[in-house]
C-alpha cells in the first residue's frame, strides 16, 4: 500500500502558516519592484550601455575632464561621459527638419549626443566630493529607498521562515498518516508529477516505430481536433500502452507529451490506492479537475491495472471495493468529456488480460498501442540511443551485441551500456570496449558473476562435465547455434555454469528439426552427469524446466508431435505472459499429452547420452581443460572439439543456403 508515502499538497497548507502571511510576502515584493522602479535606480537592474569601470580608471577619467556628471548611491556610483559630438549643426526643432540631409544630421546628433555610463563600486574615499567640485562635475544623489531598507533588514527573517515552512511540510511527509497526511489525502498527487516540458521526445525513443506512428496520430489530434471532427470522425478519448515489462511504455508516453508540447500529468494506478475509504475516487476527480484546467494536457496512468484489474475477479475485501469505487470514478470521469476539450487519457500495462472490460470500451482506452520488445534492429538503435553520451573505442560492434541478446528489452540494453561504461572507468579506461559490452551482456542477462560462492573439487568438476556436455551435443548436431563460450564460475542469479549460445541471425521462426535439437541440447547437461558420473544431481533443474516447457509447447501449440499432429490443444493467454497458456482439451486428451510430453524428453535424452557415449573422449579433454581455465570461449572450444574429433565446424542449413545464395 502506498498510503505511507504521502506528501505535501496544495492547499493553505504551506507548512503550517496561515495565508494572511502569504499575501504579505507578495505584497512586499511587489513594492520592492515597484520602488526600484520609481527610485530611478534601474541602471542597476537594467543595463543601457553601461560599462563596468574600476576605481582608478574613474579618478583618471574625472582628471582628465571627460567625466561630467556623478550620480553617487550608496554603494555604486555612475559616471557619465558624453557621447561624441558629430553633429553641429542648429536644428533643434523636429519642424525645421524639411530635407533628407537635415534628417541624417539629426539623427547622427541624437545617436552621438548618447551618453557613456560607467558604473564603478564605491570606495571609502572622503575627497572625492572635492576632487568632483574642482573638475566641475555634476554631482547627483541617490536616495535609498525606504522599502528596500525594510526589505534587507527583513531578509534573515524571511529566509528563517522559508525554511521552517520547508521543515514542516517535510515532517509531515514523513509522518505518514499523521496530520499533513490526513488533511491532504484527498488531494491528487498528480501536481506534484504534472511537468509542463517531460523533454523527452520520440528520437529518445528507439524502435517502436509502430507504436510511435500511432502515437503520433494523438499528438495531432491534441492539436488539430477540428480537422477530424470536420468530418465526422470521433477522435479517441483514450490510449493504452500495452506491452511486456521495460520495452519504454513510460518513456513513450512522456515522449508524446514532450512532442505535444503540453502539461502532463502523470501518476501510477497504486497512487490512487491509500489507506482511507473513498480516497482513490476523490484522487481521481481531483486529477481530472486539475487536468481540465490545464487543457490540452495528457493524463497518464501508468500500471493502471493496480486500479483497473477485472471487477468481477474477486469479490469482497475492502481493499477490492475501494478499488472498484476509483475505477468506477476514472470510468465516469472518461465518459465526461471530450476530447474537443483537449484532454487525452493514456495508460500503460503489462497486463491486458486482467484489466475491467469496461475500460477497453469504446470512449475509453479504445486506442490500443502495443509495444514490443525490439527486434535486431531496435535493439541496435536503442544500444546506440544510450550510448550517445559514452566513449566508446572502435572495437564496439553493436550488432554483435544486439544478437546475442534476442529477448532483452529496451531496460536491459540502457543497463548494459551502462555497465560496460561502469566496468570501463573502474579500470581506469576512458573509453568502453567490446568486452566490456560483453560482460555486461553477461552481468545483465545472468546475473554477476560471483567470486565467493566457490565449489568444491567435486562440484566443479560434476559443472564441468555438465557444460561440456550441453556444449558437445550443441556441436555434434546440424541445427543448433553455435557455442560461443562456457563457463564454470558461478553467477549470482543461481546458474553453476553455463554455455552461451549466440544465432547467427535473429529468428521468428523455429523448425520442427530445430526444436527437437534444442531439446537434446537441454538434457545434455544431466546426460554427462549421468554417463560419466553414474549419478544425477540437482543441477539440472532449470534444463529440465525449459525442456519440459518446451516440449509441451510441440505437443500442444505448435503441432509438432507425432501422436497429436495438427491439434491445437492449449491457447496462449497472453502474449506477454510466459505462462500464460491454457489447456483447452479434455482430461484424459491432457493426460495423454503429458504422455507424449515424457516420451519425447526420454527421446532427447536418450539421444544425448547417446551423443555424449560416442565422443567420450572430447567429453573428458574438454571437461578437464575447462576444470583449468574456468571459461573457454567458443572459438577454443571448437578448436579442441575438431581436434579430438576431427569434426569440422557444423553449420546450420540456414547458413549453409545463405552461403550458397551469396556465392552465385
Ligand atoms: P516500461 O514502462 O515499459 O516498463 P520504461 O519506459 O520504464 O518501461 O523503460 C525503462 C527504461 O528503459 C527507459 O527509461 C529507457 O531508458 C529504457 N528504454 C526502454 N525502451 C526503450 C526504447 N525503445 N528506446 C530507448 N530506451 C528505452
Ligand atoms: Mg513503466
Ligand atoms: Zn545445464
Amino acid at each position: 500500500m502506498d498510503g505511507n508515502r504521502q506528501k505535501g499538497n496544495n492547499k493553505g497548507r504551506n507548512g503550517g502558516i496561515p495565508q494572511a502571511l502569504f499575501g504579505i510576502l507578495i505584497a512586499l515584493v511587489v513594492s520592492w519592484f515597484i520602488s526600484i522602479m520609481l527610485s530611478g535606480n534601474t541602471s542597476r537592474f537594467m543595463s543601457n550601455n553601461q560599462t563596468e569601470l574600476s576605481y582608478s580608471d574613474f579618478l583618471s577619467k574625472v582628471n582628465d575632464g571627460s567625466i561630467y556628471r556623478v550620480r553617487i548611491a550608496s554603494e555604486d556610483i555612475y559616471a557619465y561621459e558624453k557621447g561624441e559630438e558629430l553633429y553641429s549643426g542648429s536644428i533643434t526643432d523636429i519642424s525645421e527638419i524639411d530635407t533628407q540631409e537635415k534628417l541624417d544630421n539629426y539623427m547622427k546628433k541624437i545617436v552621438a549626443s548618447q551618453d557613456k555610463v560607467y558604473h564603478v563600486v564605491r570606495v571609502q574615499d572622503d575627497g572625492l566630493v572635492d576632487r568632483l567640485l574642482t573638475k566641475r562635475v555634476e554631482i547627483i544623489g541617490t536616495k535609498a529607498s525606504i522599502v528596500m531598507d525594510l526589505i534587507i533588514s527583513l531578509a534573515p527573517f524571511l529566509i528563517l521562515w522559508v525554511l521552517i515552512g520547508m521543515f514542516a511540510r517535510r515532517m509531515s511527509a514523513g509522518m505518514g498518516g499523521g496530520m499533513g497526511g490526513i488533511f491532504g489525502v484527498g488531494q491528487s498527487k498528480a501536481k506534484r508529477y504534472m511537468q509542463k516540458e517531460t523533454g523527452v521526445t520520440f528520437k529518445d525513443v528507439a524502435g517502436e516505430d509502430e507504436a510511435k506512428e500511432s502515437l503520433q496520430e494523438i499528438v495531432d489530434f491534441l492539436h488539430n481536433p477540428k480537422k477530424y471532427t470536420y468530418v465526422g470522425a470521433k477522435l479517441p478519448k483514450g490510449a493504452l500502452l500495452v506491452g511486456p515489462p521495460g520495452t519504454g511504455k513510460t518513456l513513450l508516453a512522456k515522449a508524446v507529451a514532450g512532442e505535444a508540447k503540453v502539461p502532463f500529468f502523470s501518476m501510477t494506478g497504486s497512487d490512487f490506492v491509500e489507506m482511507f475509504a473513498g480516497v482513490g475516487a476523490s484522487r481521481v476527480r481531483d486529477l481530472f479537475k486539475q487536468a481540465k484546467q490545464a487543457a490540452p494536457c495528457i493524463v497518464f496512468i501508468d500500471e493502471i491495472d493496480a486500479i483497473g484489474r477485472s471487477r468481477d475477479t474477486r469479490a469482497g475485501s475492502g481493499a477490492d471495493s475501494e478499488r472498484e469505487q476509483t475505477l468506477n470514478q476514472l470510468l465516469s470521469e472518461m465518459d465526461g468529456f471530450e476530447i474537443n476539450n483537449g484532454i487525452m487519457v493514456m495508460a500503460a500495462t503489462n497486463r491486458p488480460e486482467i484489466l475491467d472490460q469496461a475500460l477497453l470500451r469504446p470512449g475509453r482506452f479504445d486506442r490500443r498501442v502495443v509495444v514490443e520488445k525490439p527486434d535486431l534492429k531496435g535493439r541496435v538503435n536503442i544500444l546506440k540511443v544510450h550510448a550517445k553520451d559514452v566513449k566508446l573505442d572502435e572495437t564496439v560492434d553493436f550488432e554483435e551485441i544486439a544478437l546475442s541478446t534476442s529477448g532483452a528489452v529496451g531496460a536491459d540494453l540502457a543497463n548494459m551500456i551502462n555497465e560496460a561504461a561502469i566496468t570501463a572507468a573502474k579500470a581506469k579506461r576512458e573509453k568502453v570496449s567490446q568486452q566490456d559490452l560483453k560482460d555486461a551482456v553477461e552481468v545483465v542477462l545472468v546475473g554477476k558473476e560471483k567470486k565467493d560462492r566457490i565449489l568444491s573439487k567435486e562440484e566443479r568438476r560434476i559443472v564441468s562435465y555438465h557444460e561440456v556436455g550441453h556444449a558437445l551435443v550443441t556441436a555434434l548436431q546440424k541445427h543448433t547455434e553455435p557455442v560461443q563460450k562456457i563457463t564454470i564460475v558461478p553467477r549470482t542469479m543461481g546458474a553453476l555454469g553455463y554455455v552461451l549460445q549466440t544465432p547467427e541471425e535473429e529468428k521468428y521462426l523455429n523448425t520442427k528439426k530445430e526444436l527437437e535439437e534444442r531439446l537434446v541440447v537441454y538434457l545434455s547437461g544431466r546426460a554427462a552427469e549421468d554417463v560419466v558420473f553414474d549419478t544425477i544431481t540437482t543441477g539440472a533443474a532449470n534444463d529440465i524446466e525449459e525442456a519440459t516447457k518446451l516440449a509441451r509447447a510441440m505437443v500442444t501449440q505448435y503441432g509438432m508431435s507425432e501422436k497429436f499432429g495438427l491439434m491445437g490443444l492449449a491457447t496462449t493467454r497472453s502474449m506477454y505472459l510466459e505462462n500464460g497458456v491454457d489447456m483447452n482439451c479434455g482430461d484424459e486428451t491432457a493426460t495423454a499429452v503429458d504422455e507424449e510430453v515424457q516420451r519425447m524428453l526420454k527421446v532427447a535424452f536418450e539421444k544425448a547420452k547417446e551423443l555424449l557415449r560416442n565422443n567420450r573422449e572430447a567429453l573428458d579433454k574438454i571437461a578437464e581443460y575447462l576444470i583449468e581455465k574456468e571459461t573457454i570461449t567458443g572459438k577454443e572450444f571448437m578448436k579442441l572439439f575438431t581436434e579430438i574429433t576431427g569434426i569440422e565446424e557444423q553449420k546450420t542449413e540456414r547458413i549453409i543456403e545463405k552461403e550458397d545464395k551469396d556465392n552465385a
